[in-house]
């Protein structure tokens, strides 16, 4: 099977859902299971239109089970009010979409909540009704992945050597390199930036990066590169937020 792993993941609720379950003991509030027996979640008991389901106080949220959750919820599902709570990438087409009608198999879960109606999850082609900022999100990192998977597989890598006969595989991003020295889960990357108008490269540190194969090694140092050249403050956080969970994933 295709490894899975978190593209993203809103930290804000991921902090207020785990208080609340944590004041609950990890417990369904209403039939008692704990997670070794089902998946737990957050509840809003109100809800306050324009509220970000995290902007709320513990208080108005329980804990209820996945199965005590969807009875506590109406049938009709709202289509605004949506939020993006996080992205996996499943590796294949494994997930389902869960938007009315579609049923699609999906490789990128896109899990949202509405505190009124409660989660769902979605493909890349079926969250129109999330906020705008969400979707660009959504845009954004999906694009990003499709750019280091096309470097990875796309780029010509080939053998070098330094100075001193280390040896190295290396490809070209625009008029930067990326080199990989070691072999077998023992490797070491190195980003090279061109200097501007000059015939010289710019060495960046060697970053080690045990037990991580080869296609992750060139996939950390792609990252690594195109945060080094970006200069937009929203792209290289993404981009940071990307690489610890590029690196995180064993
Ligand atoms: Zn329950
Ligand atoms: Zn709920
Ligand atoms: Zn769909």
């Amino acid at each position: 099977m295709a490894k899975q792993r978190n593209l993203y993941t809103n930290s804000e609720w991921e902090a207020f859902s785990l208080k609340v379950k944590r004041r609950d003991d990890f417990r369904c509030m209403k039939c008692g299971r704990s997670p070794s027996e089902t998946v737990l979640q957050v509840h809003h008991q109100l809800y306050v239109a324009n509220k970000k389901p995290w902007e709320y106080a513990t208080s108005d949220c329980i804990t209820l089970c996945r199965g005590c959750h969807a009875r506590e919820h109406g049938i009709i599902e709202p289509n605004r009010g949506w939020f993006l709570l996080s992205i996996v990438d499943l590796g294949g087409l494994d997930g389902t979409c869960e938007r009315e009608n579609c049923g699609n198999g999906i490789r990128y879960e896109h899990y949202t909540y509405h505190p009124q109606w409660g989660y769902k999850t979605l493909g890349s082609t079926c969250i129109e009704h999330l906020t705008q900022k969400d979707r660009a999100l959504s845009g954004k990192l999906l694009a990003c992945y499709c750019g280091i998977s096309k470097f990875v597989h796309g780029s010509k890598w080939f053998e070098g050597r330094t100075k001193k006969q280390k040896s190295y595989i290396a490809a070209k991003h625009g008029h930067d390199y990326v080199r990989i020295y070691g072999t077998g889960k023992k490797y070491t990357f190195q980003v090279l930036l061109k200097v501007k108008g000059m015939k010289r490269y710019e060495f960046g540190e060697l970053i080690r990066i045990p037990g991580k194969n080869l296609l992750e090694a060139k996939e950390l140092a792609f990252i690594t590169l195109k945060g080094m050249r970006s200069n937009d403050p929203q792209e290289k956080e993404m981009l940071r937020c990307v690489y610890r969970s590029a690196r995180e994933v064993t």
